[in-house]
């Protein structure tokens, strides 16, 4: 996973598999930082960021509401109803810049959400495939067992090579095709 900064301390840290170390680095940190909720007017649950908002007539019981609610609501121009759900395009579940919702209906939720699982499934599937390394001369170097395994040889991105490959330019100096 990436660093990611702490809400508290501000010091940069890897988060690991591990519940509630997301937002904190540490114990103390998500101690201080739940117990702050109120005062900072936010907090996050479920990997979406919530806003103390009592005031608000959809916000829970606890006055917090949903930041991707807000943001898809100012989005369409007016209250979102109670059936509606805000999808966020990238899959980021506190990506809640305005260009990333999307406000829709529960089935048409469905199918974005089918659609990101599906591109995800491609991109790990294609990252299993066996990949050509050719030289600017079209000669073969090398075949890799997997975009994995040159990726990690090179110390770029699988992404990198996937790209040079359908797109058909350069990664690393070197041409790669599909084995
Ligand atoms: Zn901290
Ligand atoms: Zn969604």
């Amino acid at each position: 996973m990436q660093s990611r900064i702490c809400l508290e301390c501000k010091a940069s840290y890897k988060p690991t598999a591990t519940k509630n170390n997301l937002y904190w680095c540490s114990w103390t940190c998500y101690n201080k930082g739940r117990k702050g909720e109120a005062r900072i007017g936010y907090r996050y649950s479920h990997g979406y960021k919530y806003i103390f908002l009592p005031q608000h007539p959809d916000s829970n019981k606890s006055g917090y509401i949903a930041e991707h609610r807000l943001v898809g609501a100012v989005k369409v121009k007016r209250r979102l109803l109670k059936h509606e759900v805000v999808h966020h395009i990238n899959g980021i579940r506190d990506d809640n810049r305005i260009e990333n919702v999307v406000v829709c209906t529960r089935q048409e939720h469905n199918l974005y959400d089918e659609a990101i699982i599906a591109g995800k499934k491609k991109r790990t599937e294609l990252s299993k495939v066996p990949v050509i390394q050719k030289s600017i001369d079209g000669e073969i170097i090398k075949v890799w067992g997997s975009r994995t395994e040159a990726s990690k040889h090179f110390g770029c991105s699988i992404a990198c090579i996937g790209s040079a490959v359908k797109k058909k330019h350069k990664a690393q100096g070197f041409i790669w095709e599909n084995a």
